[in-house]
């Protein structure tokens, strides 16, 4: 799975990632500027900061 979040919600996608695998997710910032405007949060609209995924 993955879920892209923005800085104030990094610990809760962590947390649903968590939840849903079973696993410690891994979290990578988005780098990319044309990736991070075009994606927005998963849980307000924000761009988003972070991909967390497993
Ligand atoms: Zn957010």
């Amino acid at each position: 799975m993955k879920i892209y979040c923005c800085d104030d919600h990094v610990e809760l996608a962590l947390d649903v990632a968590v939840d849903e695998t079973g696993q410690f997710p891994v979290l990578e910032r988005v780098e990319k500027d044309a990736e991070k405007l075009s994606t927005v949060c998963e849980y307000c609209k924000n761009n988003a900061t972070y991909m967390v995924s497993n």
